[in-house]
């Protein structure tokens, strides 16, 4: 079965590949000629989720999901949270977003945070929401080049060290896309 994966990020889509199995034929929007940048304005992540499975559906017409993660931060009121790619700016830039989290928390000691992610599939034309979450803490000081994004400041709860510190298979195992992921594929072998 075809699935387009709305995701240009060729690390997600492998995630994605081998959390559904090869009963499941992932594509990217662009593998049928959706090239251009897909709209997020939504004013939460699953807004944003099903904004963009809903853009790639009625387009083609094919079954389809897109995900939205967030870092929720407690001491932030749950910031930066929709706004997490561009919590320093329009850049995007991982390390301008490490470098403004670490400064807007300096001295704090209420660290907990965690990562959600919303998953919209769009099967048969019905809409079905999937979450995920990873709990944990934001660190004082950056560690370790593996992992991606905030990474490097995110302590899984019950690790010492952070994400970026882990291998990538024992991220996939307890990460918030993961665990979203897990459970949209679940629902789609009981189809
Ligand atoms: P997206 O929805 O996957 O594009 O992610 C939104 C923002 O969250 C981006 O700034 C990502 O870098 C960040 N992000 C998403 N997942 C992770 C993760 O697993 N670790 C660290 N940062 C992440």
């Amino acid at each position: 079965m075809k699935l387009i994966f709305a995701t240009g990020n060729p690390g997600k889509l492998r995630e994605a590949q081998e959390i559904l199995g090869n009963d499941f034929e992932l594509i990217t929007p662009a593998a049928v000629g959706l090239t251009e940048d897909i709209p997020e304005t939504g004013a939460t992540l699953r807004d944003n989720s099903l904004q963009k499975a809903q853009y790639i559906f009625e387009r083609t017409g094919m079954d389809c999901f897109a995900d939205d993660t967030g870092l929720e931060v407690d001491a932030l009121g749950g910031a930066p949270g929709v706004e997490t790619a561009r919590f320093a700016g329009p850049g995007r830039r991982s390390a301008d977003n490490i470098a403004k989290l670490l400064s807007v928390m300096e001295g704090c000691t209420e660290r907990s945070a965690r990562f959600r992610t919303s998953v919209s599939l769009i099967l048969g034309g019905k809409t079905y929401l999937f979450d995920g979450v990873m709990e944990g803490e934001i660190g004082l000081e950056a560690y370790g080049d593996g992992g991606f994004g905030y990474d490097p400041v995110f302590v899984p709860k019950g690790y010492g060290v952070t994400a970026a510190q882990i291998s990538e298979e024992e991220k996939n195992a307890i990460s918030h896309r993961g665990k979203a992921l897990r459970a949209m594929a679940s629902f789609l072998k009981e189809q």
